[in-house]
């Protein structure tokens, strides 16, 4: 797949995320960026591995603390989709 591909395919996961309300429309949370310990990314569901950088969101919605774990190209997507979010 070429990488505009599987980036507009990201974005199109985000987007749809998005919506469903799986993932926040806005990214106004802290973020944190680290080494990948095998979590999920929020978006595309594969492990953030030692390899990759990993980005924790950490949103604070009523009294509950949500986080989202991404890989640095599904955050960038996440944030280009809340950008244009309906
Ligand atoms: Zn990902």
């Amino acid at each position: 797949m070429a990488e505009d591909a599987a980036l507009q395919e990201l974005l199109r996961i985000a987007r749809a995320r998005i919506s469903s309300g799986t993932l926040p429309a806005t990214h106004s949370g802290n973020l944190f960026a680290g080494t990948g310990q095998g979590k999920l990314c929020c978006l595309c569901d594969l492990p953030v591995g030692a390899e990759d950088v990993e980005y924790e969101v950490v949103m604070k919605a009523s009294r509950i603390l949500d986080a989202y774990i991404f890989h640095r190209r599904c955050y960038d997507a996440w944030v280009a989709a809340c950008g244009s979010a309906p």
